[in-house]
């Protein structure tokens, strides 16, 4: 053995390989055929707000390119209270309660490593999206989960959290709108599970990522009841103006936890995005018209790939209470999701199995509709030439 495989040799894996996100798998697989097309995608496929790319390069023209505070520049911290007030009916202290991250990704990973020691009881949500299991499951923590309501939208049900929790359980995940059904949490919901889980001393992981699109009532943050005691909130601005890319978004958190994953923070990313901190401290106060933009344009595209996907013979798809996901139900043809994939992969047209987001997901695929409705129609048609020919068969 050589000095350097002796070396190898010395390190334990810290991950399973194998379990790598069939996300990004079909990402590799869509590189490998050009002729492909997705309706696999989990970003806003659409421009994002002019407004916001003039700031970023005056920031960036202007020497806006070096190291700011770990917590994020002071103006932008401003502008996310301004804009938790104006849409959420919040009362944040930018000082205090906000802390600049890495996108939503490094929020979550922050709040997780803060929260969660090995051994504690973290209540999921089943379907969910992937990553926030795998972060905790990283910690060692002990993964229980809830389902989503399947009729008739799969709903995020409060009474099915409500029976799981008791004071034992450290923290509570709730994603709405939910990636991958939509599911909305209604004011009544929030209202109800936050009393609970704050009697019961239990923290609320609460993943507002895609806050901009509810469509069946207004949208409600866990941030509407009052000050952060319970809550740790994950933001991002990558779903809300189209730039995943820039890796960034926010936390939101009692003064107590935000510190603690701030310190956390420096060891890991030292600051956030720079150019983008200053642009959006600079835009976010104008950004309402093009919100309401997005809003109408993903909720538009939702209603048409739902009427056209719950019309397919053999297919039951409800329209979700929001989010960039249809959730539709195949299983009347084929119970694997898995095989599902795979057909319409041969069929030239990319999916994620809903078995990759839980149990619950099975015999159901994700479908993405957050691009122009241009760019999904001729994906929806092989779809659905597809899934014709297969129910003949
Ligand atoms: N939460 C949810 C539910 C998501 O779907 C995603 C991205 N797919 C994220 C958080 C993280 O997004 P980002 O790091 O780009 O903000």
């Amino acid at each position: 053995m050589s000095a350097l495989e002796k070396a190898l040799a010395r390190i334990a894996p810290v991950v399973k390989e194998g379990e790598g996100s069939p996300i990004r798998k079909i990402k590799s697989l869509m590189e490998a055929r050009p002729d492909m097309l997705s309706l696999a995608m989990g970003e806003a496929n659409f421009p994002p707000p002019e407004e916001l790319l003039d700031a970023a390069v005056r920031a960036l023209r202007g020497g806006r390119n070096l190291y700011t505070s770990t917590n994020g520049i002071p103006a932008v911290r401003e502008a996310v209270a301004r804009f938790a007030a104006r849409w959420w009916d919040a009362d944040l202290d930018p000082e205090r309660h906000v802390l600049m991250t890495v996108g939503g990704m490094e929020a979550l990973h922050l709040a997780a490593r803060i929260l969660v020691s090995p051994g504690d009881r973290v209540l999921l949500p089943d379907p969910g999206w992937g990553m926030t299991r795998v972060v905790h499951e990283r910690l060692g923590a002990e993964l229980e989960f809830y389902p989503l309501r399947r009729d008739p939208a799969w709903s995020i049900d409060v009474d099915a959290i409500l029976e799981r929790l008791d004071p034992g359980v450290k923290v509570v995940a709730v994603n709405s709108p939910s990636n991958p059904t939509g599911a909305v949490l209604s004011r009544e919901g929030w209202s109800r599970l936050l009393e609970a889980t704050r009697e019961m001393g239990v923290f609320v992981l609460s993943d507002e990522v895609y806050h901009n699109y509810a469509y069946s009532e207004p949208y409600t943050s866990s941030l509407a009841f009052g000050p952060p005691d319970n809550v740790v909130v994950v933001q991002s601005f990558s779903k809300t103006f189209a730039v995943t890319g820039w890796r960034l978004g926010y936390a939101v958190a009692h003064p107590d936890v935000l510190r603690q994953m701030a310190t956390y923070k420096e060891s890991i990313s030292l600051c956030s995005f720079s150019v983008g901190q200053f642009a959006l401290a600079e835009y976010l106060d104008h950004s309402d018209p093009y919100l309401a933009w997005a809003n109408d344009l993903c909720r538009g595209n939702m209603e048409r790939v739902v009427e056209r996907l719950d019309g397919l013979p053999g297919v039951r798809c409800a329209m979700p209470e929001g989010g960039f996901y249809a959730f539709p139900d195949l299983s009347e043809i084929e119970p694997s999701c898995q095989l599902q994939t795979e057909r319409l992969l041969t069929g030239g047209v990319a999916v994620v199995p809903g078995g990759f987001f839980g149990g619950e997901g099975v015999g159901c695929l994700r479908v993405g509709i957050a691009a122009p409705y241009e760019q999904i129609a001729p994906a929806l048609d092989r779809f659905e030439e597809r899934v014709v020919a297969w129910h003949q068969a």
